[in-house]
């Protein structure tokens, strides 16, 4: 039986897809509101996800031809997978942030100028011979990703639309084109990768769409405050089981972030000055398994450090070295 079905009014039907990533499991959930059949997010693009999610729509009455539009919580590769998949078979609406639309449509000039982005981060940052090694792997992930392109048109949502009884909320930190979808009556959220019960989520540094580097960490944290507000029962979130009652959660979510930040400003102090020497120091190993990640959280902190007026920079042969205010 398909959980938290109604007799009638808004239902969902989780697909979960397991993997033996840290993940645990690719979430995406059909949504049923009365007048429309909607999916929220595609998982990843595989049998085993498109097979789930087929299934399921069969178990409750349903068939492709029933769907009535995609609706995105943002643009990353394991919530997207299945699109160009449903759409070769159904052309249907695809809704989403009007920052995703550049990067489902793959713009070039989009594309060109995060290349650029990164590619100065990484020099300024002082990554050297890494930071190259990464920019290598952006630009063949910018070819292995040519799949993913949408071809069709998408909708914009913002914070101010509803959607199939579901409130827009948006929740940038994760991703810049991040949503949230609210549905008041039941209490639940769809949380997309916003909050995970099982691990924290990563605030990513991006740049804007004029090249500008997000306050990634700071946004995130508001988004969270953003929903502590809510009254919510239960998150359908993107990976992992369902959370119910997440306001300790998101209170613990902001709790290490500030505990992280306190650990990476007792480095500075020390003396550790630039983000690939913080990245190095604080993760270790995992600083070349996962140099993107780490780098990521290390300059969102040291800009959320800096937004705080507790550090100061200064460029020294091309590399931001931070010292204690
Ligand atoms: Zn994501």
């Amino acid at each position: 039986m398909p959980l938290y079905r109604l007799k009638r009014g808004f239902s969902v039907y989780p697909i979960i897809v397991p993997t033996k990533y840290s993940v645990k499991s690719f979430n995406f959930y059909i949504v049923e509101d009365g007048d429309y059949l909607s999916l929220i997010d595609a998982g990843i693009d595989s049998d085993e996800c498109w097979d789930q999610f087929i299934n399921t729509l069969s178990e409750i009455g349903y068939t492709l031809k029933d769907l009535s539009q995609i609706i995105l919580t943002h643009t990353h590769e394991d919530h997207i997978g299945l699109v160009n998949r449903i759409l070769s078979l159904r052309e249907i609406p695809i809704y989403a942030h009007s920052k995703s639309i550049p990067r489902l449509k793959l713009d070039k000039g989009f594309q060109a100028l995060r290349i650029k982005f990164y590619k100065q981060l990484y020099d300024e940052m002082g990554c050297g011979e890494s930071g190259t090694r990464q920019i290598e792997r952006l630009l063949k992930g910018i070819q292995d990703r040519e799949k993913y392109t949408v071809h069709a048109d998408i909708i914009p949502l913002s914070k101010t639309d509803r959607i199939s009884g579901l409130q827009v909320i948006e929740t940038p930190g994760h991703a810049p084109d991040h949503l949230a979808f609210y549905q008041a009556e039941k209490k639940w959220l769809f949380g997309g990768d916003h909050l995970i019960g099982h691990i924290s989520s990563n605030a990513i540094i991006e740049p804007d769409l004029e090249g500008k580097r997000l306050l990634t960490l700071k946004e995130y944290i508001h988004s969270l405050e953003t929903c502590q507000k809510l009254d919510v029962e239960t998150v359908f979130a993107g990976h992992g089981r369902q959370i119910f009652n997440p306001k300790d959660l998101i209170t613990m979510r902001i709790n290490k972030i500030h505990q992280k930040s306190d650990q990476i400003m007792g480095l500075i102090k020390r003396g550790v000055s630039t983000a690939d020497q913080l990245a190095r120091t604080f993760y270790k190993d995992k600083y070349q398994s996962q140099f993107d990640l780490v780098m990521s959280e290390i300059i969102g902190h040291v800009d959320y450090l800096e937004v705080l007026n507790k550090i100061n920079k200064e460029l020294k042969d091309g590399v931001w070295h931070y010292t204690q205010a």
